[in-house]
């Protein structure tokens, strides 16, 4: 048997490169992310054909395509837009309309993830019973508004070196 650290290892140094499955479409990150979650909601279930969905919130001028065209898929909420690539319709990213100033991208799309540790997880009212993530902060549903900025600001003090 094998012990795991739980210790989340450092990210590597900026910038990021990753793409999706087939590799049509590849992005790059520039800028560091400001937060990191899972989430264990129902349509992020279905959208992940997983347990639940992993997010990296990034600066959106962090962030940048840089191959292959991007198509919308998943839900068809009207105020937030999943990117899927068009040929082996992986799903990339979510941006959300109103809140232009950040991307939220699916890590395990960067080439090297395994840093990678969720430091918020939402929607656990939905939670498979088994899908534990460890992460240190927990919420039934979607965090109030006013909590999200004190996450990302013990977010950034995690990542800090
Ligand atoms: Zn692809
Ligand atoms: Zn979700």
């Amino acid at each position: 048997m094998t012990e795991i650290d739980p210790t989340p290892s450092r990210p590597p140094p900026l910038p990021w490169e990753g793409g999706c499955r087939c590799g049509a479409v590849r992005l790059r990150v520039t800028k560091p992310p400001l937060l990191a979650g899972a989430c264990h909601c129902s349509g992020c279930q279905r959208m992940s054909a997983s347990a639940f969905s992993l997010t990296l919130t990034l600066p959106a001028d962090g962030f940048e395509l840089t191959a292959g065209e991007p198509v919308i898929g998943g839900t068809h909420h009207p105020q937030q837009h999943h990117f899927h690539c068009p040929r082996c319709k992986s799903w990339l990213f979510t941006r959300a309309d109103g809140f232009d100033w950040f991307v939220n991208l699916r890590p395990t799309m960067l080439d090297d993830h395994g840093w990678f540790a969720p430091f918020v997880e939402l929607w656990t009212s939905e939670q498979l019973p088994w899908a534990e993530t460890r992460a240190p902060h927990r919420y039934e549903r979607d965090p109030p508004l006013a909590d999200w900025e004190p996450l990302m600001r013990a977010y950034a003090a995690t990542t800090e070196s």
